[in-house]
């Protein structure tokens, strides 16, 4: 017998019918003896459609009550599936994140996971019940209600598994596992049997949607055994996520492609050579808590420099405004460019520890088709570069097929 926790994603509890094969699911593993915590997200569009009725009542929703209103979805899946579980004649109960509780951080709309207390839900387990916990959501110290962030389900469900030492966190998408690259621009990409947490996380964060980074992050901390799977599929065995060290299959070198368009580059020109430049410029841009990802500066000319770095699209508007009033003048700098039509694509594998070579054929591979670079990092397992956006179809695709990930694993 084990103790496993299952998560369903908004399409996989989409309308009643979905729901009803939820139980199914739910009633087969049951019925193997397991016991079985469940977390569900709101149907899909549901959290969308509560953000833009809070943003018809005002522009910038206050985010006490934006949280009280965006949990709700969570509220009607729990209670339709526990009800679908009674029917199927199992004991189900549903939990809001509020009765588990999943106490939180009081940071709205992005709250954090502090606690779980675990002994109510151990004693319905015991007591042979299925919980249906609901995810996204929390309440901090004073009670008020919190949600995790957007996909912020993934996290609960991870974070459940933690806390009850689940044997096995089981992510249900409407994919059936971690592919290669997105197989809307690669038909050829593969699904992954297993991909490590480390390279999980590079590529959640570099643009695979699949899982939410925190989610990710919270499983390597406490080394929940992760796997996603689709919910719309009888068998499989979907993409195990893996530590490194318990894993010693043949690994590729490079296990996947991520691109994003998310970012938009900026470049403050003509900046004198000198110290206490890149404070001047990215220390504004942090105390306006905007993230920055890549950043590059030029050797000088002149005792004159450029100074590039990318910011999330969201926040090019206001990091432009924020340069352009205080920063720029202050500095004396020559120009202030931004381009909002880049993309970052990247090569992820702990592969490329062990060889050399690898971000030179990345290199190679775009000049070959004629493809400019504008920036790169690089970091133990990724090397990443930021293009022309009309490009990155292109790249990703030559760059699948270049380091052979189109091609079975024997
Ligand atoms: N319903 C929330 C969202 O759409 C949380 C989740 O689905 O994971 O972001
Ligand atoms: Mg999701």
């Amino acid at each position: 017998m084990a103790l496993i926790v299952q998560k369903y994603g908004g399409t996989s509890v989409g309308n009643v019918e979905r729901i009803r094969n939820v139980a199914q699911r739910v009633a087969k593993y049951k019925a193997q003896g397991h016991q079985v915590v469940v977390v569900l997200s709101a149907m899909s569009g549901e959290t969308n459609r509560l953000i833009a009725l809070a943003r018809e009542m005002q522009s910038t929703p206050d985010p006490r009550e934006l949280d009280v209103m965006i949990s709700t979805g969570e509220q009607v899946t729990i209670a339709l599936l526990a009800m679908a579980l009674k029917d199927l004649g199992l004991k189900a109960k549903s939990y809001t994140g509020w009765q588990v509780p999943i106490l939180t951080d009081n940071a709205y709309t992005k709250a954090r996971i502090e606690d779980i207390s675990d002994e109510k839900m151990r004693a319905d387990l015991d007591d042979g019940y299925v919980l249906v916990v609901a995810g996204f959501q929390g309440v901090d110290g004073d009670g008020n209600i919190t949600t995790l962030g957007r996909g912020g389900s993934d996290t609960t469900g991870v974070a459940l598994a933690a806390a009850l030492k689940a044997d096995e966190c089981q992510i249900y998408t409407d994919v059936d596992g971690v592919y290669t690259t997105d197989p809307r621009i690669v038909p050829e990409a593969r699904k992954l049997k297993t991909i490590t947490f480390e390279e999980m996380l590079e590529m959640a964060s570099l643009g695979s949607k699949v899982l939410q980074i925190r989610s990710v992050e919270f499983a390597g901390k406490y080394k929940v055994k992760l796997r996603v799977l689709s919910s719309f599929e009888e068998e499989g065995d979907g993409t195990l996520i893996t530590f490194e060290e318990d894993d010693n299959m043949e690994q590729a070198i490079i296990s996947g492609i991520a691109f994003n368009r998310d970012e938009a580059k900026i470049t403050v020109q003509g900046v004198p050579d000198k110290p206490g430049i890149a404070y001047q410029i990215l220390g504004a841009v942090a105390d306006a808590n905007i993230e920055v990802d890549m950043i590059i500066q030029n050797i000088s000319k002149d005792g004159k420099t450029d100074f590039s770095f990318t910011v999330n699209r969201n926040d090019f508007a206001r990091t432009i405004d924020l340069l352009k009033d205080k920063v720029v003048p202050a500095l004396g700098a020559q120009d202030l460019l931004g381009d909002t039509k880049i993309c970052k694509v990247s090569i992820v594998g702990i592969g490329m520890r062990s060889h050399v070579g690898i971000a030179s054929k990345m290199f190679r591979v775009l000049s070959e088709e004629g493809i400019n670079i504008q920036m790169i990092s690089t970091s133990e397992i990724k090397t990443s570069v930021v293009i022309d956006e009309k490009y990155m179809e292109l790249a990703v695709r030559a760059l699948h097929k270049a380091f052979d990930l189109d091609q079975p694993k024997g």
